[in-house]
């Protein structure tokens, strides 16, 4: 057996890798392109001003100062402010004290031998702070509290007397204490065979909701084409944009730019519809899994799937799925084979790329455009892709329908060169008639350009400055979730 102890796998990469094998590089020496943005540049410098302020048992007043001054310079003054109101949050959760820190990366860390091998899963914290009765450990959170079992279960298993985790967390000012779990050895075996079934498969995929989101690896796995092939390593920079993100770039930039690449923490949460998101859940099972979709049994087989709703969703996501037959109606030679389904490609411009000093440089930018589809499937042997709208007809309704024959077309259909159709069924107030588009290769180069420019812009925005980017204020701006604090950075 080999005694070496390969690399560890964090566990925030193997929650990724329960979900999908190929959004790690482990295996893969051609490894990923640099997703670092803006939010994790912010956590980053309130990371080494908390250590700073730590460290140095001069006067309060004077060591925030010097810590503010020196490790939040590179930013625009709303990314300033944002991270220095996380810095006094921070400090008032965990007052500072005389005791010993160590920001050195502190983890836990357990070992199982796999296929001859050592192999090792590691949890990470920012903070160990440490005096002579006890340890602390510190995870320092900026955004949303996704503590997985696994920390829970690695730390109590690593756990050597009087030490505490917690979770600082900035963003809904909490320090919180975690518990000690009792079956932590059963949770780290089962994470360690979750970790032996990629190290048997490392490049499977499994297009996913987080292909859009937390994967950092679009433009890697093969799901989402590269545009000209162009080979992507860990010098090369890379983002991705969700269909939600892109059509707001075709309102106002920066609205845009602050969702999409900068993350600045919305005003107000949009809602995005209840009933939406449950009626696409019903009739995206429905129809992936009918044999004959008109057969009047497959309505009792509807109420069985709804069955947990209260009685008013019920009956209207039954109406609502009896019209859209009626709207499928003539396209009888129709078989759907996936329902929320992730689609897109990549398009690789030159944009500005943040060196580890903070200096910027050129560089290509991969830039993927994915939207989840809400069915997928073939009209008499030809890709076809609808999407079903439970709201009024939108102008961007045209751009979402590139983005998706466009991917389908580069992952699937490019060489059968098969035109694809975008199908949109609108099931509104308004009942607006379906919108057939249909796709071939002339459009597509029309779409590729279209997209590539959108890619430009996107790559060209400095991550450290979110107040360069154009806004254009117009209607959008009363539904703005940025409406208050676009006003104040005006
Ligand atoms: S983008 Fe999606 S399919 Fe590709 S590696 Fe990531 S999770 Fe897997
Ligand atoms: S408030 Fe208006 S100008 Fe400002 S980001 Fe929103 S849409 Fe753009």
């Amino acid at each position: 057996m080999n005694q070496e102890v390969n690399f560890p796998i964090s566990t925030s990469a193997l929650e990724l890798v329960k979900v999908c094998n190929a959004s790690n590089d482990h295996g893969d020496p051609k490894k990923t392109p640099n997703t670092k943005g803006p939010q994790l540049y912010r956590w980053q410098q309130l990371r080494s001003a908390i250590e700073d302020w730590f460290v140095n048992q001069g006067p309060e007043e004077f060591v925030i100062k010097k810590a503010e001054n020196e490790q939040f310079h590179m930013f625009d003054e709303l990314q300033r402010k944002l991270v220095s109101d996380s810095f006094t949050k921070f400090r008032s959760l965990y007052p500072r004290s005389k005791s010993e820190i160590n920001p050195d990366w502190p983890q836990k860390t357990v070992f199982k031998e796999i296929n001859n091998e050592q192999y090792a899963i590691s949890s990470h914290v920012q903070f160990e702070i440490m005096d002579k009765d006890r340890t602390d450990y510190i995870r320092l959170k900026t955004g949303e509290i996704k503590e997985t079992i696994l920390d829970k279960a690695i730390f109590t298993s690593e756990r050597y007397g009087n030490e505490t985790y917690y979770t600082a967390s900035v963003k809904d000012e909490d320090l919180i204490e975690h518990e000690t779990i009792d079956n932590h050895e059963e949770i780290i075996e089962e994470y360690f065979q979750i970790y032996e079934q990629f190290l048997n498969n490392p490049s499977k995929t499994n297009p996913n909701k987080k292909c859009a989101s937390v994967c950092s690896r679009p433009s890697k796995c093969g799901e989402f084409p590269v545009l000209g092939n162009i080979e992507l390593g860990r010098f090369d920079r890379a983002l991705t944009v969700s269909k939600t993100n892109l059509l707001k770039l075709e309102g106002c930039e920066r609205r845009a730019a602050w969702k999409l690449l900068y993350g600045i923490p919305e005003d107000k949460e949009n809602n995005f519809g209840e009933f939406g998101i449950k009626f696409h859940d019903a009739a995206g099972k429905m129809l992936v899994t009918t044999k004959d979709r008109n057969d009047p049994v497959e309505i009792e087989r509807l109420k069985e799937l709804i069955k947990d709703e209260d009685d008013e969703i019920q009956k209207k996501i039954i109406e609502r799925y009896k019209e859209l037959l009626e709207k499928l109606k003539g396209y009888e030679n129709l078989e759907l084979t996936l329902n929320e389904y992730p689609v897109g490609f990549t398009c690789v411009p030159n944009g500005t790329k943040v060196l580890s000093d903070y200096r910027l440089k050129e560089g290509k930018v991969a830039t993927s455009f994915i939207g989840q589809a809400d069915l997928l499937g073939r009209l008499d042997g030809f890709p076809i892709i609808i999407e079903l709208k439970t709201g009024k007809k939108q102008e961007g309704d045209l751009t979402e329908a590139e983005l998706y024959a466009f991917g389908v077309w580069k992952r699937f259909a490019e060489a059968e060169k098969k035109d694809v159709t975008v199908l949109h069924i609108y099931l509104n107030e308004e009942n607006d008639d379906p919108v057939p588009r249909k796709f071939g290769e002339e459009e597509f180069k029309t779409i590729e350009k279209k997209f590539h420019s959108y890619a430009e812009k996107i790559a060209s925005w400095d991550p450290l400055d979110a107040l360069s980017v154009d806004h254009s204020q117009g209607n959008c701006c009363d539904y703005c979730e940025f409406k208050d604090t676009c006003a104040e950075f005006r």
